[in-house]
């Protein structure tokens, strides 16, 4: 197993009496992109403040390469910890050119212009040396910030909504530009971020934050596909629960029976989970729901319908179909869809 280069253990941080960070442990690898992703107030930006040493814990220990540079008895000042950030606003010095932003935090480095050039290079900047920021674009802004952060070649990439400065055109490819730029570096990063899209763009890891705590740290497709909890479900995309049985390794719900995993019991109450893309939806006047409402999203819409049980549910229909309100359709699970159930509060996936 490879030694972290960040390590979080337990830390906790209050403000006036509030839990803003809660026992909160995570680690991450040399070259790894971790996403704190959590709706506003959660404790995203105390975690990374904390990291950084902008603010100091009141309980747990941080570590940085196996150094302790938070805990009761340790705080290792923020400019010793080899740290570069990029804040929301990018904080770039306004009557500063591009060359000097970048060069700012090495001082009288010898090898000051060469550092300079080469990460330039590396984010992609050469040629705009001379530039004020703002003869910049928000793009090249944000470079210009990151490559500020690694000039002095730090150990650890802390980003804070590093892209919602940008309109959603931009954001896309500055997005993958500056995954393509930690990659080639190779630096331990913690990315801030509520956007979901964002967080399963941009992380090899996702650590879903709720009220101080991260309620689960696993990859982005099984954050997605495998949450553990209803939270971390709803949080990642719409989705229903509907109430269903298992039986003979198989869950039966009202659209239909998927396989579970011969091992789990049989249940007479359980809720499944169920999103919009694992249904398939047509037109049918002795159907099992009727549509009560659409919501256009360009490639597809999706559909509420009402079940004859009265149970509703979101189904995601083609563009091809555009299907009228109280058009009587028929539901059903899509083939090879998995499904999940809920059990003791905890998310169950075959
Ligand atoms: P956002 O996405 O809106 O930036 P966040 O998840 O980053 O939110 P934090 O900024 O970490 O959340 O705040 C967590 C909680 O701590 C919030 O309730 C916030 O009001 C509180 N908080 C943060 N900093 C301070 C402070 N310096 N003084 C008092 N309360 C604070």
């Amino acid at each position: 197993m490879p030694t972290p280069v960040i390590q979080c253990e337990e830390i906790s941080k209050s403000f006036d009496n509030n839990n803003a960070v809660n026992t909160l442990s995570m680690s991450v690898e040399n070259g790894e992109i971790f996403v704190l992703l959590g709706s506003s107030g959660c404790g995203k930006t105390t975690t990374l403040r904390l990291i950084a040493g902008l603010d100091n814990l009141d309980d747990g220990r941080i570590y940085i390469d196996n150094r302790e540079v938070s805990s009761s008895t340790e705080f290792l000042p923020p400019e010793n910890r080899k740290i570069g950030m990029v804040f929301q606003d990018y904080a770039l010095f306004p009557h500063m050119n591009v060359e000097d932003n970048v060069g700012y935090g090495l001082g009288g480095d010898a090898q000051r212009s060469d550092k300079v050039r080469d990460t330039l290079s590396i984010t992609n900047l050469t040629g705009l040396e001379k530039r004020m920021p703002y003869q910049l674009s928000g793009g090249e802004q944000q470079r210009v910030a990151l490559a500020r952060a690694l000039a002095t070649n730090p150990r650890v990439l802390l980003l804070d909504e590093p892209f919602s400065n940008l309109d959603a055109q931009l954001r896309a490819s500055v997005r993958t530009e500056t995954k393509e730029i930690i990659k080639k570096i190779g630096i331990a990063t913690v990315l801030v971020t509520h956007s979901q899209e964002e967080a399963l763009i941009m992380a090899d890891k996702i650590g879903v934050m709720k009220e101080g705590k991260i309620e689960q740290i696993d990859t982005p497709h099984n954050i997605f596909h495998k949450p553990i909890s209803e939270f971390v479900a709803n949080f990642m995309g719409m989705c229903d629960f509907i109430p269903s049985r298992i039986a003979d390794g198989m869950i039966h719900t009202e659209v239909g029976s998927a396989p579970v995993s011969l091992k789990d019991k049989s249940v007479d109450n359980v809720m499944a989970m169920v999103r919009p893309d694992d249904l398939s939806i047509e037109v049918c006047d002795t159907g099992n729901a009727k549509v009560v409402e659409k919501t256009f999203q360009g490639a597809f819409y999706i559909y509420k319908v009402l079940l004859n049980s009265g149970q509703l549910m979101h189904v995601l229909g083609s563009h091809i179909n555009n299907l009228e309100l109280d058009q009587e359709v028929n539901v059903t699970l899509s083939p090879g869809h998995s499904v999940s159930y809920m059990d003791s509060n905890r998310l169950i996936h075959s």
